[in-house]
């Protein structure tokens, strides 16, 4: 069985407005398709729909309370992480590890002390934007901003890393990003993002963005999303191997992982499904970049910036 880690997903939101189960359901992910890897990490992020913004907290804390009474229908197979230890943990006893994070500062309404509070609920990763602006900076939809980090994202920052979470600039604009490399005391990530020189869209990064992260320790995600692999109409598992070259070429392979947007996108490549498929995209980096850089995308890197990160 093969290990994996994947830093991205949207399953949570999305079963819990379909009315599904986390054990098993119609989307990308679930407990039943995740358990034919091996002790699976994987990040379930908590999305808010625009709509909820005036509401924010409140709705962030529906889908956590959903989330809980998920993992706690299936102790057998899946168990929470709040450090490295838990990972460890769930390794021995062949569980799939959950690590809840939150999609956008939004959930926080411009209260610095409610990033404590997430944390005390379990919360180990948030992305600083979506798309739009917020308290805390520019998501990248605000074109050509120039604004950076706001006083209090800064704030937020520093909190995180204090707390031990590991902060995601995947959506961020590119002054936000900036600060947050210039701030950054411990490895950062992009959970969510392909590479810009191979398809050039604002939810890609730079170069220099990549270069950047992986400096610090970083990790960057593999998005399986077609719109932010190519501009072609048909997308194959090839598009996501240029994105694979070319983050290795200037990344390196310590800095590469899994942030599939799976349950988040409405389609994906040819030949993928679901999660399932990622076998045989794994068995296709392992052919072609050998055992060790499949090892490290497929779960390594992830779970050492997770170690890094939230224990100290
Ligand atoms: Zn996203």
């Amino acid at each position: 069985m093969r290990s994996y880690g994947d830093g991205h997903c949207d399953t949570i939101v999305r079963i819990y407005e379909k009315g599904q189960e986390l054990f098993c359901n119609d989307g990308h992910i679930d407990i039943q398709r995740l358990k034919n890897f091996q002790a699976p990490l994987q990040f379930f992020a908590i999305w808010l729909e625009p709509r909820y913004y005036p509401i924010a907290m409140h709705q962030t804390m529906k889908y956590i309370e959903f989330f809980y009474s998920q993992i706690e229908k299936n102790p057998d197979y899946i168990g929470h992480i709040c450090c490295y230890q838990d990972v460890q943990e769930n390794i021995k006893n062949n569980k799939i590890s959950a690590l809840l994070s939150i999609e956008g500062g939004e959930a926080l309404e411009g209260e610095i002390s409610a990033i404590h509070t997430y944390h005390r609920l379990g919360v180990r990763s948030m992305s600083l934007t979506w798309n739009h602006r917020n308290q805390l900076a520019d998501g990248v939809a605000e074109k050509d901003s120039k604004r950076g980090l706001t006083k209090f994202g800064t704030d937020v920052v520093k909190e995180m890393e204090e707390l031990g979470m590991i902060v995601d600039v995947s959506h961020l604009s590119e002054p936000g990003f900036w600060d947050v490399y210039n701030l950054a005391r411990k490895p950062f990530i992009a959970s969510h993002s392909n590479a810009r020189e191979i398809c050039d869209v604002p939810r890609n990064l730079t170069d220099n963005q990549l270069r950047a992260i992986a400096e610090k320790g970083g990790i960057i995600g593999l998005n399986l999303y077609p719109p932010f692999l190519t501009s072609k109409k048909e997308v194959k598992v090839e598009d996501v191997f240029r994105h694979i070259d070319h983050i290795l070429s200037i990344a390196g392979e310590d800095f590469i992982a899994l942030g599939t947007d799976f349950d988040g996108i409405d389609c994906c490549p040819e030949e993928i499904l679901d999660v399932k498929d990622m076998e045989h995209i794994l068995s296709r980096i392992e052919r072609e970049f050998g055992e060790q850089v499949v090892e490290k995308i497929s779960s390594k890197n992830l779970l050492r910036v997770v170690k890094e990160v939230l224990c100290f």
